[in-house]
């Protein structure tokens, strides 16, 4: 069992802050089209730094099976 974070779109409103807090650059990406983020659960590694940080609750950690995609 893994938790990735996991984005609630209609509570972000694109500040950024979980990006500037996730320890890899790569992990949440900005959605320059819809002003929203998302985040690769592939390589999140679920430190819960990013839902720390998000000032609208729009993150929480979230439990992945082992039959969902495997971190690198
Ligand atoms: S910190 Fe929260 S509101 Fe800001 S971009 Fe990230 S998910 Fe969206
Ligand atoms: S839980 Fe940690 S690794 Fe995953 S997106 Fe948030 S800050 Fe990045």
């Amino acid at each position: 069992m893994y938790a990735a974070a996991k984005v609630e779109l209609s509570r972000c409103t694109g500040c950024k802050l979980c990006i500037l807090a996730c320890p890899d650059p790569n992990v949440i990406c900005f959605l320059a089209d819809d002003k929203k983020v998302k985040v690769d659960v592939t390589r999140c590694k679920g430190c819960g730094l990013c839902v720390a940080v998000c000032p609208k609750a729009a993150l929480a950690l979230e439990a992945l099976t082992e039959s969902e995609p495997a971190r690198t």
